[in-house]
């Protein structure tokens, strides 16, 4: 039987090798890395390396990583209200883009203080400036939260221009980079962002374990549940060891091929998305906007997301739906809706996503599989 093929890494990757033998050496550690003795600090040492590589690789000072759970808990824990703006007042309002992931839509800590406030964004998938601009006019100044790449489209956005807009009207950035990290390069400094959230899954490094970095030292940052004074108070909870040194052993692997790669997943989506596009019928979204290299989000009249992924998996290959399901659920993505993309076309979204072990005979598997389907489920 044929291998299967994988092509849904934006939903999670395959753990690096370098970073299951991390994590395996980790494991061996009995010490706390708090205690201060022998085994204490051979745990510590381990979350400090891992510290000094995930800093570098965003630009960012080591003192100013955070290690959480995951990208869903270092965007709760951006997102809080106590944070204080230029001008030294906590920021009361949480404005956020209209395709943020979930965990960002839900207002994190803004939750029961005050509504989310939602940014549009235009038909290419990019925040809406003028309307950003316009939201931020109003007084008090806000923290705003627009992710680099989104998770379904890839679409980047332009975040040192939105940064601009945020700072000139007295607030902070939150940059959700979740899907960025170990696709594109990323600079803390020059996308301007005041705290960026990251996971370790999204690149091959195992699942649970994130971080959230800062810019700056704020004094006001609060950890989310009270505890130790772990990651210099800001996180309570002794550190998943294991987890952050494969973490860092995930980063370190991917960073020094990321501009190899990136031509090479390029040239891959290119030919895929020429192939998709010869049948005349097919839309690719966000095509005409800088995205991620390994992203694809396109649909076809006629065909279904659902009936699409049941198919592909029936010829061995991992493909996802554009619409979240949860719960057995499939609801039309809102990433889609806000980008004005009508229903039939959202309701039949499919996502392909690659990643360093994407081969070209895995997208022409793809494609054979995509033709077979498309001659039994017909054209629209
Ligand atoms: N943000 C984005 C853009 C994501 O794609 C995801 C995961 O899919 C998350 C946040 C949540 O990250 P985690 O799964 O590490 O909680």
């Amino acid at each position: 039987m044929a291998e299967r093929v994988y092509l849904d890494w934006n939903a999670t990757t395959p753990l690096r090798n370098e970073a299951r033998a991390a994590m395996s050496a980790a494991f061996d550690l009995a010490g706390n890395p708090s205690s201060i003795h022998l085994e204490g600090r051979a745990a510590r040492k381990l979350i400090e390396d891992a510290r000094l590589v995930v800093a570098a690789a965003v630009g960012a000072e080591a003192r100013n990583v955070v290690f959480t759970s995951g990208g869903t808990e270092s965007n709760a824990l951006a997102l809080q209200p106590g944070l204080k703006g230029a001008g030294g007042d906590p920021l009361r309002r949480l404005v956020v883009s209209a395709i943020e992931h979930v965990s960002v839509l839900s207002g994190g800590q803004f939750v029961s203080r005050q509504p989310v406030e939602v940014a549009p964004v235009t038909r290419d998938g990019i925040v809406d400036f003028n309307a950003l601009r316009t939201m931020l006019a109003d007084q008090p100044p806000a923290l705003v939260s627009i992710m680099l790449a989104n998770n379904e489209s890839g679409v980047i956005q332009p975040v040192s221009e939105a940064a601009d807009i945020v700072h000139d009207a007295g607030g902070l950035l939150h940059v959700d980079a979740v899907q960025a990290l170990g696709k594109i390069a990323i600079d803390l400094r020059a996308l301007g962002a005041d705290l960026l959230s990251v996971s370790a899954h999204k690149l091959g490094g195992p699942k649970g374990v994130g971080a959230i970095v800062l810019a700056h030292d704020p004094q006001d940052f609060a950890p989310l549940l009270r505890g130790g004074g772990q990651e210099r108070n800001r996180r309570a909870g002794t550190e998943n060891v294991a987890g952050i040194a494969g973490f860092g052993a995930a980063v370190a692997a991917a960073i020094p091929s990321l501009e190899r790669e990136m031509t090479r997943l390029t040239h891959l989506r290119n030919q895929l998305e020429d192939a998709l596009a010869a049948d005349g019928d097919v839309t690719i979204f966000g095509a005409n906007q800088a995205r991620l290299p390994n992203t694809t989000l396109f649909a076809a009249p006629g065909i279904r997301a659902e009936t699409a992924v049941i198919a592909f998996d029936l010829e061995g290959i991992a493909v996802s739906s554009g619409s979240a399901c949860s719960s057995g659920k499939v609801t039309p993505s809102h990433v889609l809706k806000a980008m004005q993309v009508r229903s039939e076309l959202v309701l039949g979204a499919i996502r392909l996503s690659s990643g360093y072990l994407t081969s070209e005979t895995d997208i022409e598997r793809c494609l054979e599989a995509w033709r077979k389907l498309r001659g039994v489920l017909g054209k629209g």
